[in-house]
């Protein structure tokens, strides 16, 4: 287990923001977790992964705990697939890639987004027509409240569109400890997403998918190791029929997806259409190949970043009566 005080985040923190933590903490067993949340019980917490999804808005007065648990084994074998239970601490990218030279289909459409296995499952990532969700068989946790641990399954995370349970009712008292994936062993393709199956083979394996989805990402995002960013700042709104309607009445190129619940209108469009493509505040910028995307250009403060993702919500609100929630989650 590893304690120390007053320290900088900006090694951890993919935006890149220079604000310092009273404690960080990094734990390497359920046991040694446990003991954590023992003798810092009286100071707010926040478990973190890679800190790819998160804008820390000031420096953080409490502990941060961080897994060191960073394993991944195979729970369970049929005819037809592998279980495979990833410690909460292991980079999902380099789960993707065990599983791609396993020759396993499931995770493959999720290579090259940032952030530990642990996050994923709390954000339910997703990607290329896929999301962590479809593959997840149960959560394995600690409960802050009882200190045991306890299995959550599919359904009971709640999942949904960058959506968990994790994120609502039960923020902050259960600690991803690891995920347990169904991976087939047969070929699953999504590849009716984007033109990703343009750039592969007839009948494509697991690693053809990752290295195509790693191109395309890689000619869209900025690299992590680059660029500071959260990835997508906002989501894709889902309207109601009504609302897409008239949208398209007035702009009838407008892309939107049917979904169960309404509408989805991509947010990239609607922050293009907004005027708000090389919008800056300070050193924040919109960033030039995916206007979702808010990047640091060197020295943005959380304020830069704030005020141009309100100013940019504010120009979409007024374009299109939208209010676009944000994906990123402030600290
Ligand atoms: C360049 C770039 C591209 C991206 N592309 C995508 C994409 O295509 N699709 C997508 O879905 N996302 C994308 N993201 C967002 C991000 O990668 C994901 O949200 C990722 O899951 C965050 O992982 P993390 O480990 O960094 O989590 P963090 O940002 O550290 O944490 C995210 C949330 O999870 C909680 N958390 C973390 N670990 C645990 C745990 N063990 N137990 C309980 N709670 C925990 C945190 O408290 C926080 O609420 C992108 C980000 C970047 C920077």
């Amino acid at each position: 287990m590893q304690i120390q005080e007053n320290i900088s985040l900006l090694p951890h923190n993919t935006f890149l923001m220079d604000v310092s933590a009273r404690y960080w903490a990094e734990y390497g067993s359920v046991e040694e977790l446990r003991d954590l949340l023992r003798r810092f019980a009286d100071m707010p917490n926040l478990f973190i992964g890679q800190g790819s999804n998160l804008l820390f808005t000031k420096d953080y007065d409490g502990i941060i705990l961080h897994s060191a648990m960073a394993r991944a084994r195979a729970v369970k074998e049929t005819r037809d697939e592998v279980h495979i239970e990833a410690q909460s601490g292991l980079v999902l990218d380099q789960l993707i890639e065990q599983l791609c030279d396993m020759n396993l289909y499931g995770l493959e459409n999720l290579s090259h987004i940032p952030g530990e296995t642990g996050a994923a499952a709390v954000q339910n990532v997703g990607a290329y027509g896929v999301e962590a969700k479809d593959a997840i068989s149960e959560v394995q946790a600690l409960d802050t409240t009882t200190l045991q641990p306890c299995t959550l399954t599919n359904a009971a995370c709640r999942f949904g569109y960058r959506d968990s349970v994790f994120k609502h009712e039960a923020t902050g008292r259960y600690v991803i400890t690891s995920v347990t994936f169904r991976l087939s062993k047969k070929p699953v393709y999504h590849l009716d997403y984007g033109n990703l199956r343009d750039a592969l083979p007839a009948t494509p394996s697991p690693t053809d998918i990752r290295n195509a989805v790693i191109r395309i990402r890689q000619s869209k995002l900025p690299e992590v190791s680059q660029t500071g960013s959260a990835g997508s700042f906002f989501k894709n709104p889902v309207v109601a029929e009504e609302t897409a309607d008239k949208l398209l009445s007035k702009h009838p190129a407008m892309p939107y997806y049917k979904q169960t619940d309404g509408i989805k209108i991509p947010a990239a469009w609607l922050i293009e259409q907004a005027g708000c493509k090389g919008m800056k505040s300070g050193d924040a910028e919109v960033y030039e190949h995916q206007p979702l995307v808010i990047v640091n250009r060197g020295n943005a403060t959380p304020e830069d970043v704030m005020t141009l993702a309100q100013s940019i919500q504010e120009k979409v609100k007024e374009f299109s009566g939208i209010e676009l929630q944000r994906e990123v989650i402030y600290i």
